[in-house]
C-alpha cells in the first residue's frame, strides 16, 4: 500500500480513469468535482471510440473548406461573434497550425495515444461491473458520392499514414450496408476495428461508482486554487467546502482547467469548441454501426436512450448557454439522411470540447510541482481518456510511461 494521497480535480472520463488507475496502484485517491461525475463534456458526446481521429480540423484543407463554411448558413461551423475578440489570439495560433507540417505533427503525436483506445477502455473496465460496456464496431463515413469522398482525400491521406485505410462502398451497396440512409447517399468509407459506448454519461458515472467500491472518495466541491509550499510543491486544494491536503494533484477539469491553471500562473491557450446533440427517442430505425455524417459533421450512434446525433462546432465561450442554430442543423441533416426515422420525442444538449490551438492535449507535470494535468482532448477525450489516465498514474508514480509524451508537454505553451 502506498501511503501518499492524490487528489484528482474533475470527474469526467479523464479524471475518473486517472483515479481508477491510481487507486489500483495503492494510492489514497479522492476526486473533487463541483457536480456529479460524467456531467461535463463526457456526458453528451457521440460515444465513438475514435481511433481514426488522428488528423486535426486544422489541416491545409481548412483554408479551402473554412471560407465555404462561413459563406453557407447550412454548414456545421458556427461562430459566437461576440466572443471573437477574446478568442482571436487562440484562433490565429490554430490557423497557423493548419499546414501540412502542423497536421503531420498531430497525426504522429495522436496516433500512439488513440491507436489502442478500444483495448485501453477494455482494460480499464476488465473484471468490473462495466465489463461489456465497450462495444466493438465499424465506423462508416457517409458521403454524398465518390466525388465528395475524393474531396476529403487529404484527411484520408493523413489517416493512411497512421495505417487507417477504409473500404469504400458505392452505389446501391451503401443502403445494403446501412439501410437507414436515404438513397441520395452513394458512398461510404468504412473502417473496421473501431468501437463505441452506448451511454457515455452513465459509463463515467458507473466508473466513478467502481472507483468508490475500490475505496476511493468523491468530494462534491468547487476547486478554487491549488496550494504550493515555498519549494513549489503542492500540498493542498482549496475549495468552497474547505481545504483538502494532498501529496500530488491532477487537474483533469476539461475546459475549466483553463481557469485553474491560470491561477497557477500558466497561460495555457484553451478554448471551447462547443458541440451539440439531439437524441431521437424510441427511434423506428437505427444504423447497424455508428456513422459519421461528413456533410453535417456529426456522429450517429444507437444508444440506450435513443438515436444520438452529436457534433457540429461552434467557436465560442464556455459560460453562455446553447444556441438554436446548431441543433436546428442537426435536426435538418438527420431528417434528410434518415427519411424513415420516426421517434417519440427528442432531447437536446450542448457541451464544451476543451481545445488547444495545436489540437493536442496537455498531459504532464507542471514544473516538478507534484501537480499533473490531463486536459485539452478536444474531439477525442472519450477515446483517449483511459490511456491518458494510465499515463498520468505512471507519471505520478515516477515511472517511465513508455511513450514519447513530448508533444503533450504543458511547458510547450510557456516557450
Ligand atoms: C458534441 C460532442 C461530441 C463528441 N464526441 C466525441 C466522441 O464521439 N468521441 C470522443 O472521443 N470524444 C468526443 N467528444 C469530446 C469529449 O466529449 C471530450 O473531449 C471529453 O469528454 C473531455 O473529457 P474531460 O474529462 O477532459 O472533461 P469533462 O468531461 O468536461 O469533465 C470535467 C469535469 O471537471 C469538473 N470541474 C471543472 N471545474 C471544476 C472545479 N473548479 N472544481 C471542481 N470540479 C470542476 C466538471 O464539473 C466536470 O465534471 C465530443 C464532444 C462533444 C461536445
Amino acid at each position: 500500500m502506498n501511503s501518499k494521497t492524490v487528489i484528482v480535480v474533475g470527474a469526467g472520463i479523464c479524471g475518473v480513469s486517472t483515479a481508477i488507475w491510481l487507486i489500483r496502484m495503492g494510492y489514497h485517491v479522492s476526486i473533487i468535482d463541483k457536480g456529479k461525475p460524467g456531467m461535463g463534456a463526457s456526458f453528451g458526446n457521440s460515444g465513438l471510440l475514435a481511433q481514426w481521429a488522428v488528423d486535426p480540423v486544422a489541416s491545409p484543407d481548412l483554408w479551402r473548406i473554412g471560407p465555404k463554411y462561413l459563406a453557407n448558413k447550412n454548414s456545421p461551423l458556427f461562430i459566437k461573434w461576440g466572443y471573437m475578440p477574446q478568442m482571436f489570439p487562440w484562433l490565429v495560433r490554430f490557423l497557423k497550425n493548419a499546414t501540412d507540417k502542423g497536421a503531420r505533427h498531430v497525426v504522429n503525436a495522436l496516433g500512439p495515444l488513440l491507436s489502442d483506445a478500444v483495448d485501453q477502455h477494455k482494460s480499464l473496465v476488465q473484471k468490473t461491473p462495466l465489463d461489456g460496456w465497450v462495444r466493438d464496431s465499424k465506423i462508416s463515413f457517409v458521403y454524398r458520392d465518390k466525388k465528395h469522398f475524393e474531396s476529403d482525400s487529404y484527411s484520408w491521406k493523413m489517416k493512411k499514414t497512421a495505417g487507417l485505410i477504409p473500404k469504400v462502398i458505392t452505389g446501391e451497396s451503401v443502403q445494403e450496408e446501412e439501410p437507414i440512409l436515404a438513397t441520395n447517399y452513394r458512398c461510404l468509407a468504412v473502417l473496421e476495428g473501431q468501437g463505441h459506448i452506448s451511454d457515455p454519461g452513465q459509463y463515467v458515472a458507473k466508473l466513478a461508482e467502481h472507483f468508490i467500491s475500490l475505496g476511493g472518495r468523491i468530494i462534491t466541491a468547487e476547486v478554487h486554487d491549488l496550494q504550493k509550499n515555498t519549494e513549489g510543491k503542492v500540498f493542498g486544494i482549496s475549495t468552497d467546502k474547505g481545504t483538502f491536503a494532498c501529496d500530488f494533484a491532477v487537474i483533469t477539469a476539461g475546459i475549466w482547467s483553463k481557469e485553474l491553471t491560470f491561477r497557477l500562473g500558466l497561460k495555457i491557450p484553451l478554448e471551447a469548441e462547443r458541440g451539440y446533440h439531439v437524441i431521437f427517442e424510441k427511434p423506428s430505425v437505427v444504423p447497424r454501426n455508428p456513422l459519421l455524417m461528413v456533410d453535417g459533421k456529426f456522429g450517429v450512434n444507437a444508444m440506450d436512450m435513443g438515436l444520438r446525433c452529436a457534433g457540429t462546432v461552434e467557436l465560442g465561450d464556455h459560460k453562455s448557454g446553447p444556441s438554436a442554430a446548431p441543433i436546428k442543423l442537426i435536426r435538418k441533416h438527420a431528417g434528410r439522411a434518415f427519411p424513415n426515422l420516426t421517434f417519440s420525442g427528442t432531447q437536446e444538449w450542448m457541451g464544451f470540447r476543451p481545445s488547444t490551438p495545436d489540437s493536442l492535449p496537455v498531459i504532464g507535470e507542471l514544473d516538478g510541482s507534484g501537480i499533473f494535468v490531463g486536459f485539452g482532448h478536444q474531439h477525442v477525450g472519450l477515446t483517449a481518456g483511459p490511456k491518458t489516465g494510465y499515463l498520468l498514474s505512471r507519471m505520478v508514480a515516477g515511472q517511465n510511461p513508455n511513450m514519447d509524451l513530448t508533444a503533450f508537454d504543458p511547458a510547450r505553451f510557456s516557450l
